[in-house]
């Protein structure tokens, strides 16, 4: 048995910007059997629902900017990421949803600051900190194809 970390949106809490789900029953039927710890760093410092973001290229590095308002929502989403796998040392695996600037291990898709497509190959802040923790990370319309 894995102990596996997931975006709670595949598990189906509706903690998505819109205050839907993305519940994936072709990859909760795979996992059967494994021990699932759901995390939403969007839902935790935002709510749901709430505006969207996008991860954005600036000088400072890639950040997590507000499409609402401009401000730079990255450090709520880091803060929840490094306590999160404090508070679970042992992940055997870590399962993000594709395409989120959060969850998206290798979809997430990044602008520069005109806001032209930069990359549709980014990762996530939450799992950025995964990969630099050393846990094994697949976006989940990647997981055992
Ligand atoms: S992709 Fe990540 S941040 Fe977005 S709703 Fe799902 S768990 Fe939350």
């Amino acid at each position: 048995m894995k102990k596996i970390a997931i975006s709670a949106c595949l598990l189906g809490e509706k903690c998505r910007y819109d205050a839907t789900d993305n519940r994936d029953d072709r990859l909760l039927a795979k996992l059967d059997g494994n021990t699932l710890i759901p995390f939403c760093p969007e839902d935790h410092a935002f709510g749901s629902p709430r505006p969207t973001m996008d991860l954005i290229q600036t000088e400072e590095g890639i950040k997590a900017i507000s499409n609402n308002t401009g401000a730079d929502l990255s450090v709520a989403v880091e803060e929840y990421a490094k306590h999160f796998f404090d508070k679970h040392p042992e992940l055997d695996l870590f399962i993000g949803k594709d395409r989120s600037p959060s969850c998206g291990v290798c979809s997430a898709k990044l602008y520069d600051e005109h806001k032209e497509l930069i990359s549709l190959s980014e990762t996530g802040l939450m799992a950025k900190e995964a990969k630099a923790r050393g846990i094994d990370a697949v976006d989940a319309e990647e997981y055992d194809l």
